[in-house]
């Protein structure tokens, strides 16, 4: 697995050592390939859509993401759930992009909207006997 740092030079650097007209014709080349496997094979699609997702973004290879899931029984780590129609989402710390776990689309975007003010929310649910 790369560190934050290496992911985030690999980014960089991917994306500035290219010229507009190159980016241009590469854009395009891609819209079209992407559509064209879209069509053919829509569930392939998606999965390999998801696996460069996980490659750009974490460095995460499928055997990592798939370590992952088998140790977290394919469930949410935070409710035990799953999305039926989904991949679980890699949650991970914004600021260092440390991975934490994988989490249901629910408990992902859950995180995502309180932005790290997780003990306002608790302070708050605790302050009206929700917890
Ligand atoms: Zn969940």
């Amino acid at each position: 697995m790369r560190t934050a740092d290496e992911i985030r030079n690999y980014q960089r650097n991917w994306a500035e050592a290219r010229s507009p007209a190159q980016k241009e014709a590469t854009k395009e080349r891609k819209r079209l390939t992407y559509q064209a496997r879209r069509d053919a094979d829509p569930e392939a699609h998606r999965e390999l859509h998801y696996q460069a997702l996980l490659k750009f973004k974490f460095g995460l290879t499928p055997i990592e993401y798939e370590a992952m899931l088998i140790a977290q029984s394919g469930l949410c780590e935070i409710c035990g759930g799953f999305d039926d129609d989904c991949f679980l989402s890699v949650d991970h710390d914004h600021d260092t992009l440390e991975l934490r776990g994988l989490l249901c689309r629910t408990c992902n975007r859950g995180l995502g909207d309180l932005k790290g003010n997780l003990e306002g929310a608790k302070w708050y649910l605790m302050a009206h006997g929700g917890i």
